[in-house]
């Protein structure tokens, strides 16, 4: 890591990978480097379900999933459950089931070999104004126990929901639940491909079942305090519903998640730092679902980049680019409120509005 590379991206997730792969694309002129924190023993936290505006960004980008990705069963509908109703609604769903870590690693094999990637965890950050106006970032990397360095003209933070970028240079106000997820083995719990469950007694945010070839998982997002103690409470009362036992997990995990609450929780960046995907806070405020926004984020801001290096010219255009994606998550701000929201919620699902009846 030799010199100053013109753009570092911090993130090896959707949009970090994304992002270098479309700037090596549009931009071959510049010096990239991804540093890239992921490992096999230190997976990103998700559901792994592929939704219609991610496999639309997917098309745009004239891009395909391997089989390979895939994890079974496939999934035609959500089973939506709420607790305190006891109630069940059965809605039909277009996403395709993956093995997330499998689709990360697939991401990062797209990006062309003349950006650099090293894997490693940006510690620290620091922005220096040269005399000649030019600005210099030196990021500290941990990778395998030794400290190293890397400099760049420009930063770009893809650093999920925890973002260390966001909040170096923008600091971070926006709302985070703890996202805990158990992989449980796949015996006789009678749960359907994928379902989503809503308790207002242990949380004010929804809850996943998701079947995968190696065991099924059963996540929710809590509030970051007394998480734990909510999950297993509504664990609890989840298997006194299906009147079974989840048994032991095989894994247990956690993580952060953002969920914004109004639109200036979607942060671009400024100048010389710019944002994309979840450290961006561009996820879906009523489902969690965060790959479609970060792989548009960071084809948009590699856009952005093609057209002109001046650093006011690419905050603005970023920004404008966006405009539509922001546009779309206020709209998710909006149906968190009715979906999140008992008494609403309720009135939908006792409509029965756009659910579907069971012949089983
Ligand atoms: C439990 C859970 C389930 C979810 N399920 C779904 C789902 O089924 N479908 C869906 O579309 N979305 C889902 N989401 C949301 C989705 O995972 C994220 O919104 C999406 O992955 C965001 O992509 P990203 O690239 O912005 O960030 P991330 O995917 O979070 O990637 C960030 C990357 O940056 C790396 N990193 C972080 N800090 C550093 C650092 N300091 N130095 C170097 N690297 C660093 C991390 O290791 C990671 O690889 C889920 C989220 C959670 C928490």
């Amino acid at each position: 890591m030799e010199g100053i590379y013109d753009v570092v991206v911090v993130g090896g997730g959707p949009a970090g990978a994304m992002l270098t792969r479309e700037l090596a694309r549009l931009c071959p002129h510049l010096r990239l480097l991804l540093v890239d924190g992921q490992t096999k023993r230190n997976p990103k936290v998700c559901g792994g379900l592929l939704a219609p505006d991610a496999q639309k960004m997917f098309a745009k980008l004239g891009l395909t999933l391997p089989t390979s990705l895939l994890s079974d069963p496939q999934i035609f509908d959500v089973e939506t459950i709420d607790l305190r109703l006891g109630m069940v609604r059965y809605y039909q769903r277009h996403y395709l089931n993956m093995d997330r870590y499998a689709f990360d690693r697939w991401l990062i094999s797209l990006i062309p070999s003349s950006a650099e990637i090293f894997a490693g965890r940006c510690m620290e950050i620091r922005r220096e104004d040269l005399p000649d106006g030019e600005t210099e970032f030196t990021l500290d990397i941990l990778s395998e126990g030794k400290t190293v360095q890397a400099k760049a003209r420009w930063l770009v933070g893809a650093d999920g929901a925890n973002s260390r970028v966001r909040k170096t240079f923008f600091g971070d106000r926006v709302k985070k639940y703890i996202a805990i997820q158990q992989t449980f083995p796949n015996g006789d719990i009678p749960l359907p491909p994928y379902s989503c469950i809503f308790d207002p007694d242990t949380g004010d945010s929804c809850s996943w079942t998701i079947r995968k070839e190696d065991g099924f998982l059963y996540g929710g997002a809590f509030d970051v305090k007394h998480g734990r103690e909510r999950f297993e409470a509504q664990k609890a009362r989840l298997e006194a519903f299906l009147g079974v036992r989840l048994g032991e997990p095989l894994k247990t995990e956690a993580c952060l998640v953002t969920s914004p609450r109004r639109a200036k929780d979607f942060c671009n960046g400024r100048g010389r730092v710019l944002l994309v995907g979840e450290a961006a806070g561009f996820i879906s405020a009523s489902s969690f679902e965060g790959i479609s926004s970060a792989v548009c984020s960071a084809h948009l801001l590699a856009e952005a980049f093609a057209e002109g290096l001046a650093e006011d010219r690419v905050t603005a255009l970023y920004r404008r680019k966006t405009r539509a994606l922001r546009r779309k998550l206020c709209g998710k701000l909006w149906k968190r409120g009715i979906l999140c929201s008992p008494i609403l919620r309720s009135c939908i699902m006792k409509s029965g509005i756009q659910s579907m009846k069971k012949y089983h």
